[in-house]
Formats: C-alpha cells, sequence, structure tokens
C-alpha cells in the first residue's frame, strides 16, 4: 500500500526545516518527487552535493511549476516576495504552505498573491535546533513534535486534510489553531524565552570583570542552556520579533513585572515568595517530560539531536 500524499512537492528555501521535511517525506515514502530551491548558489550546491531534493532548481518557479503542494521554507519576512514571484506559475488546485514561526503576518503577506483556484494552508512545525542551513536537516526533527495547521477562512478542508497526513506521515502531531492565537502562545512558549537566552547572553558578554575564558570555562548548565538557544539564526529570529511585535510586548511587559517582583523578593529576604514560585516552574517543567515534548535526561535529550 502506498503511502504517498501528493504526487508533487517543492520546497523552496532549504534550510533546517525544509531539509528536515524532506528527509521526513523520504523515511515514510509521502511524496512522488520533490523539488527545491534555495536562493543562493552555494546552498544549491550543497543539495545537490548531499542528495537534498530529487530536483534541486535554479529559479523558485521552475520548482514550483507542476507541485501539488508547495511549502515556503524561508524566514518570516521573506515569504511575501516569495510567493509574489511563484504565484503567475502554480498549478490550478496545488496548495500552498508555509512554516514560519508568526502567522498572523505570513497570512497577511502571503494570501493576498494566492491565486484563484489555489489553496492556502499555512503551519508551522514546533520542532527546531540552534542549527541552520541545508545540512543540519534529519528525518527524526518532527517526531512526536506538534505541527501547528492555521487555516485560513474559505480554506478546502479537503486541502487542510491533505497536508495533516503529510505532517503525520513526517511524525508530527497535528492540531489546527486561530493565527493570533497561535502567535501569542508562540511569543510565551517560544519567542520571549529566546529573547531572554539572547538577553542573558548578551549580560554575560558585556560583564568585562568577567572574562570570556571564565564564561566559557566555568559555563554551568543555566547559562549553556542560554547559549545554546542564543546561538540561532540570527535572520529567522530578527523577523520572528519584528512581526509578532504586539504579543512578544504583551509577555515581555508580564515577564519584566514579574522580575521585578522576584527582585524585590531577594531585595527583601522573602525566602517564602521565592520557594513558592519555584514549586510553581518545577510543576510546569514535570508537565511537559510526562507531555513526551522533552526528556528528564541531563542533557535535555539533545545528545539525540543533531
Ligand atoms: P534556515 O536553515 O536559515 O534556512 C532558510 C532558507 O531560506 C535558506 O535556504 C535560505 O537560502 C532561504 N532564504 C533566506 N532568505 C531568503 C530570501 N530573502 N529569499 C529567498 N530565500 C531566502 O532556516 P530554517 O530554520 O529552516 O527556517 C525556515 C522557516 O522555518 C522560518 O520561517 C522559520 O521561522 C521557520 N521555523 C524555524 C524553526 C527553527 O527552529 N529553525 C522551527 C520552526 C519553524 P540561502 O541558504 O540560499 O541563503
Amino acid at each position: 500500500m502506498s503511502t504517498q500524499v501528493y504526487e508533487r512537492v517543492a520546497l523552496i528555501g532549504l534550510g533546517l526545516i525544509a531539509s528536515s521535511m524532506f528527509w521526513a517525506m523520504k523515511r515514510a515514502g509521502l511524496a512522488g518527487e520533490v523539488t527545491g530551491y534555495a536562493r543562493s548558489s552555494e546552498t544549491r550546491d550543497t543539495a545537490r552535493r548531499i542528495g537534498l531534493c530529487d530536483r534541486v532548481c535554479d529559479t523558485a518557479r521552475e520548482a514550483v511549476a507542476d507541485a501539488d503542494l508547495v511549502v515556503l521554507c524561508v524566514p518570516v519576512g521573506a515569504m511575501g516576495p516569495v510567493m509574489e514571484e511563484i504565484a503567475p506559475v502554480l498549478k490550478p488546485g496545488a496548495t500552498v504552505s508555509d512554516v514560519g514561526s508568526v502567522k498572523r503576518h505570513v497570512i497577511d503577506a502571503v494570501q493576498p498573491h494566492i491565486p484563484e483556484g489555489v489553496h492556502f494552508v499555512p503551519a508551522h512545525p514546533l520542532a527546531g535546533t540552534e542549527h541552520s542551513g541545508p545540512e543540519s536537516g534529519f528525518a527524526e526533527l518532527f517526531d512526536n513534535r506538534w505541527s501547528l495547521l492555521v487555516p485560513v477562512e474559505g480554506t478546502d478542508p479537503e486541502a487542510t486534510a491533505r497536508l495533516r497526513a503529510l505532517w503525520e506521515g513526517m511524525g508530527a502531531n497535528v492540531d489546527e489553531m486561530d493565527a493570533d492565537h497561535h502567535d501569542l502562545v508562540l511569543a510565551v512558549t517560544s519567542h520571549t524565552p529566546h529573547l531572554i537566552a539572547y538577553t542573558m547572553v548578551g549580560v554575560a558578554d558585556d560583564l568585562r570583570r568577567v572574562t570570556d575564558s571564565e564564561v566559557i570555562k566555568y559555563s554551568a548548565a543555566g547559562f549553556r542552556d542560554f547559549t545554546r538557544i542564543a546561538a540561532s539564526d540570527p535572520t529567522m529570529w530578527r523577523d520572528v520579533f519584528l512581526t509578532n511585535k504586539d504579543a512578544t510586548l504583551e509577555i515581555l511587559g508580564r515577564f519584566t513585572e514579574e522580575l521585578f517582583a522576584l527582585q524585590r523578593a531577594i531585595r527583601t529576604g522573602d525566602g517564602e515568595h521565592l520557594h513558592d514560585y519555584f514549586t510553581r516552574t518545577r510543576a510546569i517543567r514535570r508537565g511537559i517530560i510526562e507531555a513526551g515534548q522533552d526528556t528528564d535526561a541531563p542533557d535535555f535529550g539533545r545528545s539525540l539531536k543533531k
């Protein structure tokens, strides 16, 4: 029995997410032919060398012509221009999706260019690493992770169901969510934590009394985890904050209030406040492990990933 979900899939942008999708689709035989396009000839050459995609094309239009599914895997800020570029050659009945970390902005930038008779089903896999580029992907990235589908008004349920089957075939659990709610949830679970990690590493870098070599040599688990997150791709994260402005500022405001409350508790020696707070947050970590979204191993299961 064939598990093929789409005959032809085109991946635009060939970084961590696209390359992981390619290997995951191949693992399960979900697509007949996968074409790919990346902006730089260097990335296209690398893709050809490592066998990433059945066919690597020199233009985005060439890659999407005849595709039944086109997935935009470029930084959020590039989604609109890329969509505008490919719109004239899309096959009637094809589905366009994306993997962007922000949904309202992508929908506003992409939807106006979707031609009549082409479906648009935005998506966001909640899986990643701090690595980027065509060689960073691996087939297991989406296993047991969530992928959120964010269908826009009027989306054909058949097109959404088919994309769901693809993500499930790549190992993900799939949920549907409204775009604004998605952006708020992700501001809490991903975007603001990244900003805090960037800040903490920046502070350590600025602290001249603690030398660089000391920061690296005595790097304890807390700081080490921050540095891993703060090593994420600068272009991707710049775009996330520029395009999920309201939700990130809302969560940052709340974060700052809590930080001041903890600061006051430290100053006034309010151990009870600190203990109660840390007890509450510890329960969240347990919940994440019980939900199978991380492991209890000392390295948080990261050795399993590339
Ligand atoms: P990546 O590894 O940095 O790859 C990005 C790809 O997009 C590269 O092939 C790059 O081409 C291409 N690209 C960059 N700017 C472009 C432009 N202006 N026009 C055309 N192509 C352009 O990125 P990624 O981590 O796979 O992320 C891709 C998308 O997935 C982003 O929207 C991100 O928000 C989302 N996402 C990321 C993660 C994560 O943890 N990394 C998780 C979930 C979703 P060149 O190589 O030729 O420069």
